[in-house]
């Protein structure tokens, strides 16, 4: 149990204590005074009276957050001097009474002193050290008195009387136990017996509170483990969670008893520091701390005869006086550990003002974007493809953001946000309807496109809706031909999932007539393997390969790779970004099938799309 709740528990306690022997006690002296022996009576019951205004005194001076340790451990060895007393005080009620025999009195107290028996028993059980020696105090008296009786029922009974003690601290071990291993549970993780998240945040704003007073500080590490999912993946949940364990050990055994440690969940990590006097040192020995214990991460696992090699991203956070909660602490804590994610992983960020700034502009970006769909600040514009006789055959649907309070944002930048907060699904169906809509009523104009690709994001595209929104606005707005000229740009960001979930999506629209395009190939996860096993008929050679043509030897041949290896596989080619006339021939050339960029136009409007469609036609009458 942990010090605040075993103590809060055991100063309730110092009250019932109270209250129990006021009762009795009166009784006591009533009986006293109906059989002249109201002396000690008054004695004892004067002595109550005193205990239990100390009592009270130690009931009031109890302030945990206030405290510290030394106060505390005072503090408990003044509420346990308590009880002794007050016991004390009820052993000796029974000893004067147990002798008062020719009025019976000795039933009465032979059968108080078994009540508060149970009584201790049930009030002290949180607390092994306290209970043990109480019953003793209470029970004792009652074998040596039944002893002192010398006759064969004395010593029956004072036989008895340790056979209740015994069961009595039975009972009372049972109980500690037992609340012992609950509250274990309920604070810990099971798989790797480290804190777990809920009692990490209580701890976590206990410890906030006691540096806010103290003018201390700590730091809190976040570690999440990179491209754990693939382990899980591959190589199944069992070694999956042999790896965690592991992990946690190599964590545990690293930090010694001066660090506090959790998991969060899944395969992240939360440590928080003891505390320290100066804020440049806190800050600098978490550096230090986390550049070792990222090195300890790094070494090789060996699980099952698999030889792992496991890098983690740290996110680091520090907090003084300042006023946090818990929760904000560890919400910066992990945008660091994210931006060391976005920095390529395996890496250390500490959370500072800069990254405070952006977190402020993107939850900003954030909050509008709820207000954008709505005020039709959202809208598309077109980026004109051209085939190898460089005619006009289709175009790139891209969103355009401009809010009358932050200006142009950038795709990239409210995508990204929209995809993490999942207004991506009502952005993205609303892109595909007003898509869907230019491409009906470009074909009404007699536009001859041969294809019009739109991006789908990846929470997009796995979302349950997806299938059916697709279906319901292609009845709407398409018909059997322009059906076929739509073309869905996923980048390779979908292959965190499996291949099969991916196939089954892409085969059901596939069936619809809806074609599919790999965008930005080449910068992640795809593999030889799942571009043979992707249903899809175009890659997209991304931007960056193109824009250092002529620049770099390895892009060159990173694009003559991916023309040849899409002949292979009989895929269309399209190459985007291109900016000067060089790129354009080198892609020509290598036999690129499509071309996209600035060299040819920019995103266009609707409107102007549909004259450079008719200037361009002229042009080439
Ligand atoms: P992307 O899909 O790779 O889009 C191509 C980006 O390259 C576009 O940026 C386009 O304007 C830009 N671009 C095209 N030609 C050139 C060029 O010659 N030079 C340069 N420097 N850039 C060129 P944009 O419109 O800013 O879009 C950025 C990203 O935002 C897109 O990358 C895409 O990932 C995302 N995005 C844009 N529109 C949508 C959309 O409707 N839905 C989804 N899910 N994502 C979108
Ligand atoms: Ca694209
Ligand atoms: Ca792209």
């Amino acid at each position: 149990m942990n010090k605040q709740k075993f103590y809060g528990f055991l100063r309730k306690q110092i009250l019932l204590m109270i209250g129990l022997s006021f009762i009795p006690g009166l009784a006591y002296i009533g009986l006293g005074w109906m059989n002249n022996i109201i002396i000690p009576a008054l004695i004892l019951y004067t002595l109550v009276i005193l205990v239990s205004v100390w009592g009270w005194m130690i009931y009031k001076d109890y302030e945990f957050d206030e405290m510290g340790k030394d106060d505390l451990e005072n503090w408990y060895r003044k509420l346990s001097y308590f009880f002794y007393i007050i016991f004390g005080l009820w052993t000796l009620a029974f000893i004067l009474y147990s002798e008062e025999v020719a009025n019976k009195f000795h039933y009465i107290a032979i059968f108080t002193q078994i009540g508060i028996s149970v009584v201790a028993s049930t009030l002290l059980f949180s607390d092994r050290k306290l209970f043990l020696p109480v019953l003793l105090i209470l029970i004792l008296p009652l074998t040596v008195y039944a002893l002192s009786i010398g006759e064969l029922y004395g010593d029956i009974l004072s036989i008895f009387s340790l056979i209740f003690l015994g069961v009595l601290i039975y009972a009372s071990d049972n109980s500690y136990n037992l609340i012992q291993k609950n509250y274990y549970q309920s604070q810990h993780d099971a798989l790797t017996g480290l804190y777990n998240s809920r009692h990490f945040i209580d701890y976590l704003d206990y410890v906030i509170k006691k540096i806010q007073s103290s003018k201390k500080h700590v730091y809190l590490l976040l570690i999440d483990l990179d491209h754990f999912k693939t382990i899980n993946d591959s190589l199944g949940h069992e070694i999956g969670d042999k790896v965690l364990k592991e992990v946690a050990k190599r964590i545990r055994d690293y930090c010694n008893d001066t660090h506090t440690i959790a998991r969060l969940g899944g395969d992240e990590f939360a440590i928080i520091s003891d505390k320290f006097y100066d804020g440049q040192n806190c800050q600098e020995s978490a550096y230090v701390f986390s550049e070792e214990l990222l090195g300890i991460l790094k070494e090789t696992y060996v699980i099952d005869r698999h030889h792992l090699y496991i890098s983690a991203s740290i996110g680091v956070n520090t907090i003084g006086s300042s006023f946090t909660q818990a929760r904000q602490f560890i919400k910066e804590a992990d945008i660091a550990m994210y931006q060391a994610k976005s920095k390529g992983r395996d890496g250390i960020i500490l959370f500072n003002d800069e990254l405070a700034k952006e977190v402020e502009y993107l939850l900003k970006v954030e909050r509008k974007l709820y207000f954008a769909l709505e005020h039709n600040e959202i809208q598309l514009c077109y980026q004109p493809q051209l085939n190898r006789e460089q005619k006009i055959i289709g175009c790139e649907v891209l969103v355009r953001w401009n809010s009358p309070e932050l200006g142009h944002v950038s795709p990239f930048e409210f995508v990204t946000i929209s995809e993490k907060t999942g207004l991506i699904i009502e952005l993205g169906n609303y892109i595909i309807e007003e898509a869907f809509k230019t491409l009906q009523s470009w074909d009404r104009k007699g536009l001859d496109l041969k294809q019009f690709s739109v991006n789908i994001s990846v929470r997009q595209f796995f979302h349950s809706t997806f299938l059916d929104e697709v279906k319901r606005l292609s009845d709407k707005y398409l018909n059997e031909d322009t059906r076929g000229k739509i073309i869905f740009e996923v980048t390779e960001t979908i292959l965190i999932e499996d291949i099969y979930r991916i196939s089954l999506v892409i085969n059901k629209l596939k069936r619809l007539g809806f074609s599919f395009s790999m965008d930005d190939f080449g910068t992640g996860y795809s593999s030889l393997s799942s571009l043979r096993e992707m249903p899809i008929d175009e890659l997209k050679i991304d931007r960056s390969f193109v824009s250092y043509l002529g620049e770099r030897k390895s892009d060159e041949l990173m694009i003559t790779t991916i023309l040849s290896m899409a002949k292979i596989y009989d895929l269309k080619t399209v190459a985007e970004g291109i900016e000067t006339e060089e790129q354009f021939k080198f892609l020509f050339d290598k036999g690129c099938d499509i071309f996209q960029g600035y060299y040819f136009s920019k995103p266009l409007s609707k409107n102007n799309f549909e004259l450079f469609y008719k200037e361009s036609f002229t042009q080439l009458l």
